[in-house]
């Protein structure tokens, strides 16, 4: 694939690139690799993204993955204003199949306070998998309010709005192939 002709009519003047394509290709392959090595004893694994953000990130790990997948999905919405969680988590849509005996790995595509991926860990719990982990495309640390344990991680990124490779504003950007910020 060339990755910079791809990058091209995808330029937004208004936001600024932190990952471009090839650097999120090569940290999802180090992810996939580790979780491959982290998981050869623990099979099938069950994926399990979290709709919508990580939809792009998920299945491009997904790919990095050389072991038996199942992919299950679950949708959850914060309520809050747009750019900042309340912590009370609605689940929109749930896992298709019970996860008690699975081997989980919830697929998020950023932890910002944490309130989510704390309520989503504890709900998950409930369910007895027989292990359950969290890979994050995402952490922003300087706004954690609970620290919540996160085995994999692709990138650290400042307090600034991010978008792109999955995530949205309002429901756009999603399709941009590289991470992003707004320019101040
Ligand atoms: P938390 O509960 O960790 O505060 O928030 C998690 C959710 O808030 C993420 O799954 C994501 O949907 C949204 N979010 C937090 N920070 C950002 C950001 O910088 N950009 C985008 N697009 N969404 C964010």
């Amino acid at each position: 694939m060339k990755v910079d002709e791809l990058s091209k009519p995808f330029e937004r003047p208004g936001i600024e690139v932190l990952f471009d394509e090839r650097a999120i290709v090569t940290r999802v392959a180090q992810l996939g690799a580790q979780i491959t090595q982290d998981y050869a004893q623990k099979t099938p694994l069950t994926l399990v993204p979290v709709l919508k953000g990580s939809y792009v990130f998920a299945a491009d790990l997904a790919r990095h993955i050389d072991l038996p997948v199942h992919v299950e999905f679950i949708g959850v919405r914060s309520y809050g204003s747009s750019q900042v969680s309340s912590g009370e988590v609605q689940i929109t849509l749930d896992t298709k199949h019970p996860l008690e005996g699975q081997h989980v790995l919830i697929v998020e595509d950023i932890v910002d306070t944490g309130l989510t991926l704390a309520y989503l860990r504890e709900n998950f719990a409930t369910r007895r998998p027989a292990s359950l982990g969290i890979a994050a495309l995402l952490r922003k640390p300087s706004r954690t309010l609970i620290d919540v344990e996160v085995e994999y991680v692709g990138f650290t990124v400042p307090d600034r709005f991010v978008v792109g490779y999955g995530l949205d504003d309002a429901g756009l950007h999603r399709n941009l192939p590289y991470i992003g910020a707004y320019r101040a």
